[in-house]
């Protein structure tokens, strides 16, 4: 965690990799509070890409209107390769210096802040706002956008069941959340699933099958099995494990890949009201003089995460939930 001597007049603001419901609502408070502090506002465009190509537009209040619920990023986001590259970073510094950026704002998941860290090592004032519906980022229990992520995956199982009851089927639901189960965990327990496959546990198609037959012979008209993306047997893999010989199972299986309709939900009251909250609180660190510091939700409440600590652990997940989901799936 760094401080900061100068006073600030002009702060940045972007979103980059995947993005994130709720994103807008930091966008917008990160630029009213920063309104408050007299300080101008630069939105960059298209994350770290448009920073390196000084894609850069002022930001007002009235720039910022109506934009909390929308889902997505105003801002637009990118993945950019060259930003990876030291000369990319050198490139992006100069750009902020010559703008006259005295701090920015990092609104993005754990490769967004891996680049913000790299933007601190080099001594340029940053703070992150944890944002990904991936939910791996540590720092933050619950990321900005997983509230609204997880719900449009359980508003998808919920339809999915009806239609699996009617017909005594088996449906495989892949979720998002790249290497990271906690997507699949949370929407399989919510979403009353038989079976949850994700990253953190080795799972074997075999004791699928059989928990499968399991739930067919406890007489239920339907089983639902949410897998997450990242995992071994994600739900390509699985159709592929059980091609041809799915009898053995007791109910037809059926595959949904929800993919990207879980991202571009209208941001949840959760996600408006945390987006709002983080976005205020990276503002009033660096009125503190405070950056290199990550702004996520920790035990209920905004609190800030070093950004060399963020970098340097990897987020847990409590896989004793999924002993509860075997049971309450009985
Ligand atoms: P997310 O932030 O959602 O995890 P990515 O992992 O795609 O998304 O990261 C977004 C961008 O952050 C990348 O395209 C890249 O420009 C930058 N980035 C990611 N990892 C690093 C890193 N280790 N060093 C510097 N920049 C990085």
């Amino acid at each position: 965690m760094g401080s900061m001597p100068a006073k600030i007049r002009r702060i940045g603001v972007l979103t980059s990799g995947g993005d994130a419901p709720g994103m807008n609502a930091a966008i917008r408070a990160v630029t009213r509070a920063a309104v408050d502090k007299g300080w101008e506002v630069s939105g960059v465009r298209q994350g770290y890409a448009g920073l390196i190509a000084n894609d850069v537009v002022p930001l007002g209040a009235r720039n910022v209107g109506g934009i909390l619920q929308r889902g997505g990023t105003i801002l637009g986001s990118s993945r950019s390769p060259e930003f990876k590259t030291p000369e990319g970073r050198r490139i992006a510094l100069r750009v902020l210096e010559d703008n006259g950026e005295d701090a920015l704002v990092v609104i993005g998941g754990n490769g967004s802040q891996s680049g913000a860290a790299e933007l601190m090592r080099m001594g340029f004032p940053v703070v992150g706002i944890a944002s990904t519906i991936d939910n791996d980022l540590y720092g933050s229990d619950v990321c900005l956008g997983v509230d609204t992520a997880l719900n449009i995956a359980l508003e998808a199982i919920d339809r999915l069941k009806v239609t699996a009851s009617s017909h005594h089927r088996a449906f495989v639901v892949e979720v998002m959340g790249r290497d990271c189960g906690y997507l699949a965990l949370m929407a399989g327990i919510a979403g009353g699933s038989e079976v949850i496959i994700i990253p953190e546990v080795e799972t074997d198609p075999e004791a699928i099958a059989a928990e499968l037959t399991a739930v067919y012979e406890r007489g239920k008209p339907h089983a639902m099995i949410v897998v997450a993306e990242g995992a071994k047997y994600n739900a390509d893999r699985l159709g592929h494990y059980f091609a041809g010989h799915q009898k053995r199972l007791g109910f037809e299986l059926r595959i949904t890949v929800l993919g990207h309709v879980q991202r571009g939900g209208a941001p949840g009251a959760a996600d408006r009201l945390l987006g709002t909250q983080m976005g205020v609180a990276a503002v009033e660190h660096l009125a503190r003089g405070q950056h290199g510091v990550l702004v996520g939700l920790r035990d209920g409440r905004i609190g800030a995460t070093p950004l060399e600590e963020v970098a340097a652990n990897k987020k847990t997940l409590d896989t004793a939930l999924l002993r509860l989901a075997y049971i309450l799936s009985r």
